[in-house]
């Protein structure tokens, strides 16, 4: 088969930096070689500039999103630990499934698909919790979650936070909103192809991590030693090294851009797209003043021409122009798009085409 050269505004993964494609390409080094760890350190202090933190145990997890999701509760909660999580949408309840399996009593505040979760209503769903959690980017809907009064006003929880899509594409500052526990992924705002999570715990978290964790492979005990190399390096799994090499790579074209103009990229990419959609006659579906610039979702117009239904649109996009766009969750399954604009897409000419397609496929 051919190699297809697609324009991914799908909900992740994105297009990678071509700085990544070409890392992948360095000869490999053996996960325990002088030269790697120092690769290694260096992927974990770009982190850290990302993340905006100084926490010491930051790196990237070996696995998707998910992973660092599921590390981020196995290592903190114990059986009968309340956990307060908000959800309106897809990974919030997928946080209250592994919170739940890791032996939480799961408080879970939901809010309507589409709106943003009101931070005092998680704040008052418990008197005493050991975890508040939240998503700070909702991908199945396109809305952004407040976190600075959840950290202000957290007493003696901890705060955890999905930051899979909004790592790198929308402001978050881990240390100054007094974020606990963050993972992200690399495919959505970082430029990189999926495999790894970065995560980052800070010292009070660390204080709190349970004895021996339900999951042995992302048993933070362990990892750490590697990691930060307190002791040595010990050999825990064998790092996913070629995954490190683009992760490094991706994070170097972040910092050299500066993370601040990345913002201001994907924000500017998100508003073109979404004021283009509307001056095409769409309907946006998340709720103004909250909506993900890296993440929109538009409602499916009910008035297609004839013969084509939301499907059959989407494959014409990726068929006729190689865009791909994603279909809706849940209950919002062939209701609405969801197009993102992330990493290395978030460039004002896929937008332009994008748009342009979308006028042509649905004679606008
Ligand atoms: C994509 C995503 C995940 C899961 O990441 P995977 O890489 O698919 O495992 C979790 N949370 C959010 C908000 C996401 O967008």
């Amino acid at each position: 088969m051919p190699f297809s050269d697609r324009i991914l505004m799908g909900p992740g993964p994105c297009n990678p930096y071509p700085e990544v494609i070409a890392a992948f390409t360095r000869p490999l080094l053996g996960h325990l070689d002088p030269e790697f760890v120092a690769l290694l350190d260096e992927t974990n202090e770009r982190l850290r500039a990302v993340f905006r933190t100084a926490n010491q145990l930051t790196f990237p997890v070996s696995a998707t999103g998910s992973a660092g999701m599921e590390a981020a509760f196995v290592n903190v909660v114990r059986p009968g630990d309340a956990v307060v999580i908000g959800v309106n949408g897809v990974f919030g309840g997928r946080m209250c499934d592994v919170a739940a399996r890791a032996g939480a009593i799961v408080h879970r505040v939901d809010v309507e698909w589409g709106k943003a979760i009101d931070p005092q209503q998680l704040l008052d769903a418990h008197p005493a919790p050991r975890i508040i959690a939240v998503v700070h980017a909702e991908t199945s809907t396109g809305v952004r979650n407040d976190i600075v009064e959840l950290g202000a006003n957290k007493g003696d929880a901890l705060l955890l936070v999905d930051c899979v899509t909004s790592l790198g594409g929308i402001p978050l500052e881990i240390d100054a909103w007094g974020i606990d526990l963050a993972y992200s992924g690399t495919q959505k705002c970082l430029g990189v192809p999926p495999g790894l999570a970065p995560l980052t715990v800070s010292a009070r978290a660390i204080d709190r991590i349970v004895e021996t964790p339900q999951s042995w492979y992302l048993d933070l005990n362990m990892i750490k030693k590697y990691v930060t190399g307190e002791g040595a390096r010990a050999y825990h799994h064998t790092a996913p090294i070629s995954m490190i090499y683009a992760l490094h790579a991706g994070l170097g074209v972040l910092l050299d851009e500066g993370l601040e103009q990345s913002w201001a990229r994907h924000a500017e990419c998100g508003a073109l797209l979404q004021e283009g959609l509307q001056n095409l006659g769409f309907e946006l579906f998340a709720q103004p003043g909250h909506r993900l610039p890296e993440l929109t979702t538009v409602v499916v117009p009910t008035d297609l021409p004839a013969g084509l239904d939301e499907a059959a649109v989407r494959r014409r996009l990726l068929e006729r122009y190689g865009i791909e766009v994603g279909g809706g969750l849940g209950a919002y399954a062939g209701k609405v798009w969801r197009i993102g604009c992330m990493g290395h897409t978030a460039r004002p000419r896929n937008v332009t085409l994008l748009l342009g397609a979308l006028a042509e496929i649905l004679q606008r």
